[in-house]
């Protein structure tokens, strides 16, 4: 594909992502008519309180579904063997101590090896499943704070049921695809909430996310017709360029589920799980990564907004050199998305610098990027109009 395809191809790529920049909410939402969340049960106090900013439509919901940016890191590196994602460990104070830690009885043929990033935080990149797990250990066990990501082999293949009533219950889900030799580690309907007066109801939805154990026939389950009586249709998740955010830290490109980080409230900022936040409903809510006047989880938040623009930027030029004329499902590395926390404490444009000063291609691509986000935040500043408000239900795809 010579270079002008490519730029007009990411030029119409980039134009078809307009829908899905953040958006402005006010900052208070309550649930109001026709805003979707998942129904799982499980949910923490904090997950269940309404996250601003973090609802969509019910009609976005059931023309598509979307799954989060974090669940398909993994697809880009899903050619060939895929590498462990890294492990990013917050405030190394000793890196000669944990150093030590880290690679001394790593492999020595592909030794484990570190990059030191802003803010004394320290990435670990190891080469095989089991000296990822072995690193998680001594990490865990020595008590380091840090942030991963789920590993390949253990990810699930994650789809999307539409057709199934939603009294169905999920034994029955399991069952059925038990049945054609299918392994189900979940499965849970999808509903909204919708105002009533003072009540407000929830109304569940024909729609069912089903994580399966992977294994080499899991694309054969797209081809099931029929499950529990009922004539359905199976989809995959479409992918979703919100960036995730931790409901443990707070932070972004990881979720709760992989993060021993200090907890941060989502609420009042303070050091604690938003759980046990006892802030009064009258008083103000202290965002844990502005300080300002709003909840972390509030999508308008201006180090949100940084973070959201970098990943779009920074997915781009990588895409062009690794698989442009493949998928065209937005999708990024692990490293591009773990480096959105090194950005936002690094400035974003000295990152991107280094890579574009060394090859004149990517330099001409991002020129034209820059001048597709100029143009993107113009339209972004048109008003939420036509803003694509994401929705809480993220909180089941990104297993956290
Ligand atoms: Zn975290
Ligand atoms: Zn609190
Ligand atoms: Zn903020």
């Amino acid at each position: 594909m010579s270079l002008q395809q490519q730029l007009s191809k990411l030029k119409s790529r980039e134009s078809g992502t307009r829908n899905t920049k953040p958006a402005h909410p006010p900052k208070k939402v309550k649930p109001s008519s026709g805003q979707v969340e998942n129904a799982a049960s499980g949910a923490s106090a904090a997950q269940a309180s309404p996250q601003p900013g973090t609802k969509r439509h019910i009609s976005e919901v059931l023309s598509s579904s979307d799954t989060s940016l974090e669940d398909n890191l993994t697809e880009v590196e899903s050619v060939g063997k895929s590498k462990p994602p890294p492990i990013t460990v917050h405030r190394v104070t000793d890196f000669l101590k944990f150093s030590t830690l880290v690679t001394k009885d790593s492999p020595k043929d592909n030794p484990t090896t570190t990059k030191t990033l802003a803010n004394s935080n320290v990435k670990v990149l190891t080469h095989s499943d089991d000296e990822y797990r072995r690193v998680i250990k001594l990490l865990q066990d020595s008590k380091y704070e840090y942030h991963h990501f789920q590993l390949k082999s253990e990810k699930p293949f994650r789809i999307v049921i539409r057709g199934l009533n939603p009294a169905t219950p999920a034994t029955e889900i399991k069952e059925g695809l038990e049945k054609v030799g299918h392994t189900v580690r979940s499965a849970n309907n999808i509903s909204f909430k919708k105002k009533d007066g003072e009540s407000v109801k929830t109304i569940k939805l024909p729609l069912f996310f089903v994580d399966l154990e992977p294994r080499p026939n899991n694309k054969e389950v797209m081809e099931v017709r029929y499950l529990a009586y009922q004539r359905i249709s199976v989809e995959s998740p479409k992918p979703c360029k919100d960036v995730p955010q931790c409901k443990r830290c707070q932070l972004f490109g990881h979720t709760k589920n992989y993060c021993t980080l200090s907890p941060k409230c989502v609420k009042c900022g303070s050091s604690h799980l938003t759980a046990e936040c006892t802030k009064a409903p009258n008083i103000e809510p202290t965002c844990a990564n502005c300080s300002e006047a709003h909840p972390a989880s509030w999508r308008g938040c201006h180090k949100y907004k940084e973070i959201y623009k970098s990943s779009r930027i920074q997915a781009r030029p990588l895409q062009t050199s690794t698989s442009l004329s493949g998928t065209d499902k937005a999708t990024a590395s692990y490293s591009q998305v773990v480096d959105l926390q090194e950005i936002a404490t690094d400035t974003y444009s000295q990152s991107l610098g280094k890579t574009r000063d060394s090859d004149p291609v990517l330099k001409q691509i991002f020129n034209l990027l820059s001048n597709l986000s100029k143009r993107l935040d113009q339209l972004e500043n048109n008003g939420p109009g036509n803003a694509l408000v994401k929705t809480n239900y993220r909180k089941f795809k990104n297993g956290g």
